[in-house]
């Protein structure tokens, strides 16, 4: 078989080549993911001015903005000041594209690549934000609650068999506020007996998620996130990082665990049926 110019356009060279161009934009999304993360605690507009550097002031100009590309040429510093730039820039950007590119091999271009995609920005700047300021925006919650409702009437993975008898969009969004009651009603309970152990910014994160996942899927979303904070506790606390007292921010494992749920919910699922139901 000699090669021909159809080669290329086989089905696994057409995913490689659009999994690497969502990567390149999964990056340009990282970057507005940086600016999300500075200036939303700072309670400054997302959109206005543009990018400046937070030491000198100085406008930085687009071939200096470049995701990743830019920090390596110059080397982590600023180019008029020469002050250090924060680790942070690339990292999430690779988080960033990396994500979207995972996503795309999951669900390729159908409505879940875009919903979660949308999720994972956001769940993205949630973690960076709650590491630094130990805080969870309540816009990017409440922001999540509504996107969630919104798309619930296209969501087809939501659905509750003791209410078959509900036109499918009804159920749907049934199904979408049952997982809000889910998520955010087992924090509430856990913050509750535990006297503030749970904040109420994870509260409204998981009530957020919750909308998305539906019940079964949040369920697992919280195993996954308290056995990811009980092995990085317990490692914080034998490593002498973190004393028994001292705050550990909970927003990054619903974050991490709801991104497991999102790519790996077939495997999860499929594992709960052979293990726990009998
Ligand atoms: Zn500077």
């Amino acid at each position: 078989m000699g090669f021909t110019p159809t080669h290329l356009f086989q089905k696994e060279n057409v995913i490689i080549v659009e999994a690497v161009i969502v990567f390149l934009f999964g990056l340009l999304f990282g970057s507005f993911a940086n600016v999300c993360i500075y200036r939303l605690p700072r309670n400054e507009s997302i959109v206005f001015p543009a990018s400046h550097c937070p030491a000198c002031n100085n406008l930085i100009p687009w071939y200096d903005n470049i995701p990743v590309l830019s920090f390596m040429l110059l080397r982590g510093k600023c180019r008029s000041c020469k002050q250090s730039i924060s680790w942070r820039y690339p990292v999430v950007e690779l988080i960033t594209g990396i994500l979207f590119s995972a996503l795309y091999l999951k669900y390729y271009f159908t409505f879940y690549f875009w919903l979660y995609a949308l999720v994972s920005l956001a769940l993205v700047v949630i973690t960076f934000v709650d590491l630094q300021e130990q805080i969870i925006p309540d816009e990017l919650s409440y922001g999540l609650m509504v996107a969630g409702t919104v798309f619930s009437f296209f969501n087809n993975d939501l659905y509750l068999q003791i209410i078959f008898y509900f036109p499918p969009v009804l159920n749907r969004l049934v199904a979408s506020y049952v997982g809000l009651l889910v998520g955010g009603g087992i924090l509430y309970f856990i913050a509750w007996i535990s006297r503030g152990g749970m904040g109420g910014g994870d509260i409204k994160l998981a009530a957020g998620l919750g909308t998305f996942l539906g019940w079964e899927n949040t369920l697992m979303m919280l195993g996954i996130s308290f056995l990811f904070g009980g092995v990085v506790g317990v490692v914080l606390l034998l490593s002498g990082k973190k004393k028994r007292k001292d705050p550990i921010p909970f927003g990054p494992f619903i974050a991490a665990a709801t991104i497991v749920v999102i790519l790996f919910n077939d495997q999860l699922s499929s594992l709960v049926m052979k293990y726990f139901i009998f």
